[in-house]
């Protein structure tokens, strides 16, 4: 296996962008394209060309790259089934269970519905690598936009059950928000709070805060830890199931200032 070079890097305002580069073949992939000027600008810095787009869901902020990338590069857009009409110069359609090769290494498609009802994600195995989009984010997960909070809950509960050193890239650096309400519901949790005061240490350093791990995001990220027991006494929702709790998480977040 050759080595592949990950450079993630900010756009719009709070979005990531990131760039898969083989070093062998030259083949290099964005995960999702939020920005075409900055990811064309981040190319050029590397003296890389585009060959692929890896798209999770229809946001702008995730397409709104697609053509005007596709034109300069001629890249092959990969995307949801479920919303490929969605998806700008979306030439592969993709579905949960899928598998393909990239460059030499297998990607395994999960259907991830709730943010928008045909979100998937693509995990890499090789490189214990998992491309979250809007599903789940460091400390916190997407809102519910198109499918129900039930779908969301199965959706993020598929990261729970990767191998643990994974690293989980997600669409974007809202981590440091999500730690103030993760600490609202779970006050006592000690690696809650040291990830906490890292992030805002490496935001006060203008740094990102991902990736991320699922074994780091299972020690603290509520969404995940439906079953602690603080945050259901927190919640007063001690006999209740992980699904109506993860609702009420969702919930509580949606208003939370
Ligand atoms: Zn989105
Ligand atoms: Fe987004």
């Amino acid at each position: 296996m050759t080595d592949l070079t990950f450079h993630q890097f900010m756009c719009r305002s709070d979005n990531y962008g990131l760039l898969l580069h083989d070093d062998k073949s030259g083949a290099t992939a964005a995960i999702d394209a939020p920005d075409a000027a900055e990811i064309e600008r981040q190319l050029d810095a590397r003296g890389w060309k585009l060959t692929h787009i890896l798209t999770t869901h229809h946001h702008g902020d995730h397409v709104e790259g697609n053509i005007a990338l596709q034109k300069r590069y001629g890249c092959s857009i990969t995307g949801p089934r479920g919303e490929a009409s969605k998806i700008p110069g979306i030439d592969r359609k993709v579905a949960g269970g899928d598998r393909f090769i990239w460059e030499g290494r297998e990607v395994t498609v999960l259907d991830c519905p709730g943010h928008t009802l045909g979100h998937v994600t693509y995990y890499m195995p090789s490189e214990e690598a998992v491309f979250a989009g809007d599903t789940l984010f460091s400390l916190g997960c997407g809102r519910v936009f198109e499918g129900t909070v039930e779908q969301m809950h199965q959706s993020v509960r598929q990261f729970g059950a990767l191998p643990p050193a994974t690293r989980l890239y997600c669409g974007h650096e809202y981590t440091q928000s999500n730690a103030r309400f993760a600490l609202a519901v779970e006050p006592g949790n000690i690696v809650l709070a040291q990830r906490a005061a890292e992030v805002d240490r490496l935001r006060a350093e203008g740094k990102m805060t991902c990736p991320s791990t699922i074994s780091a995001e299972l020690a603290a990220n509520p969404f995940l830890r439906t079953g602690s027991p603080e945050i259901r006494k927190m919640l007063g929702m001690e006999d209740e199931t992980d699904a109506r709790v993860f609702a009420e998480l969702r919930d509580r977040k949606n208003s939370f200032k």
